[in-house]
């Protein structure tokens, strides 16, 4: 194979002359200059200067296997040189595609055995937010047409997905949310659980999708939609309470209750689907992000026996697909991830080893000083930073000491992220134990880094 062509030494300012970021002030980024990341393999990627970095984020929430993986370059040519594109469309499919939908099926529960193909988690919002109403549709219930959905979620970044989330400074920005979708609230105890106990809050939570419902008109409701744990709004881990609510209330009112799996799937928290953790079965779940460790994009949604047969026997043509839905590169690419998580055992690893380690460290950082809470599922976590930890109470500017401790860990040579004054890790699953205590100190002294020099 031929080596890519050296980058010049001015991509920086090419970069800044013709390359608009996602989620990024440009003027901002513009000034301080992009970092280039020019080199990976394991748990490590390297930028333009040469310096290591440990990735404690998987890139974004996607690197699960981790980087390097040989396999899956050489599944991805031989799949390019053997059959580089054909569609799905016209009664027509690859080996690779189709393999794909039935290995996913193999890792979930019986009835969630149907795969449609993408190419992101946005799009995969999208199709299942159009599924969900033509399903309610085939059987004749017309008006079953609005989304529940949760303040602080994130579903992705088109116009359903951005819609479907709950971040208000996305609604601001084209004029969001689409008519059809309401939110609810979330169940972040820390935040919002005031006086409540977390198992209380988590009930009173969950309870509002039921008042919604009642508001709304049960005949008037197509489905709810929740991440297992909310990712991008601060992994927000829920009361025990609030899933078997969540779950008790879909049902007794009979809507599609969507589990966004773009991050929790692919053994994240131990268990292959988030909601297999914790103990149901959800009706349509997008995947994505795991589902090739970032490698090529492809995305899908799981699809229930439930709704599948409605497709199947009473839809007739669902006009819906993305030119590249089921690409068999990206198939090919996903199918040897997914070989490599069965055959290293990863999800068993997360479950039984290297998840009970970091539970360990990870949850060690409670007793900082700025740390209210430091809670974690598997390999995803959060430490929740705070002024005073005895009430609860959270700096005045929760985005600037997250920033700050993200710098330090990032200059440290460790990348997490921060939402707010919340500090994320969600490490490619390969983590190694010393890697891990190397996290958790990294952490606790940009933490000690702030106590000595922020002053509120
Ligand atoms: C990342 C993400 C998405 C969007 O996926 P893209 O591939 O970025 O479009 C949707 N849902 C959740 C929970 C995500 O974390």
């Amino acid at each position: 194979m031929t080596k890519t062509a050296a980058a010049p030494s001015n991509l920086g300012a090419i970069d800044a002359a013709h390359h608009l970021h996602p989620f990024s002030d440009m003027k901002k980024l513009n000034a301080d200059g992009t970092k280039i990341i020019n080199r990976a393999e394991g748990m490590h990627i390297w930028d333009s200067t040469g310096k290591q970095y440990l990735d404690a984020f998987a890139g974004l929430w996607c690197v699960n296997v981790g980087y390097g993986r040989d396999s899956i370059a050489e599944a991805a040519y031989q799949q390019m040189k053997e059959l580089p594109y054909y569609n799905t469309f016209f009664g027509t499919t690859t080996p690779p595609t189709t393999l794909l939908a039935q290995k996913i099926a193999s890792h979930t529960g019986p009835n969630l055995n149907h795969v449609f193909f993408c190419n992101s988690g946005s799009e995969a919002s999208d199709t299942w937010f159009r599924m969900a109403r033509v399903y309610w549709k085939a059987l004749g219930h017309e008006t079953k047409t609005m989304v529940i959905a949760r303040k602080n979620a994130y579903h992705g970044s088109t116009v359903a997905g951005a819609s479907l989330g709950g971040m208000t400074w996305m609604h601001e920005q084209g004029n969001l949310p689409i008519p059809g979708i309401v939110h609810i609230g979330q169940p972040h105890w820390y935040v919002e659980g005031g006086d409540l106990s977390p198992a209380e809050f988590g009930l009173k939570v969950a309870r509002e999708l039921e008042d919604k419902i009642l508001e709304l008109g049960e005949e008037n409701v197509a489905a709810f939609v929740a991440e297992p744990i909310q990712g991008a709004g601060g992994v927000i881990v829920p009361p025990d309470t609030y899933w078997p609510e969540i779950v008790r209330i879909t049902k007794k009112y009979n809507i599609l209750l969507v589990a966004d799996e773009v991050i929790c799937g692919f053994g994240r928290l131990g268990t292959w689907f988030g909601h297999q953790h914790y103990g149901f079965e959800p009706d349509l779940a997008p995947i994505a992000k795991g589902l090739s460790s970032g490698y090529l994009p492809i995305g899908g949604v799981l699809v229930s026996e439930r709704v599948a047969r409605v497709m199947i026997e009473e839809l007739g043509d669902f006009y819906h697909g993305y030119t590249y839905s089921g690409h068999p590169v990206a198939a090919a690419a996903a199918l040897e991830n997914i070989r490599i998580i069965e055959d290293e055992k990863l999800v068993e690893r997360v479950r039984d080893d290297i998840g009970p380690y970091f539970t360990e460290a990870w949850r060690s950082l409670a007793d900082h000083d700025l740390v209210g809470e430091a809670v974690n599922v598997g390999l995803m976590g959060a430490v929740q930073i705070a002024a005073d930890k005895s009430t609860r109470r959270r700096f005045a500017k929760p985005d600037e000491v997250g920033t700050l401790v993200r710098n330090q860990c990032v200059n440290n040579g460790v990348i997490l992220r921060a939402t707010g004054d919340r500090m994320l890790a969600s490490p490619p699953l390969i983590i190694s134990r010393s890697e891990v205590d190397q996290t958790v100190e990294t952490l606790r002294k940009g933490l000690d880094w702030l106590k000595d020099n922020h002053k509120e």
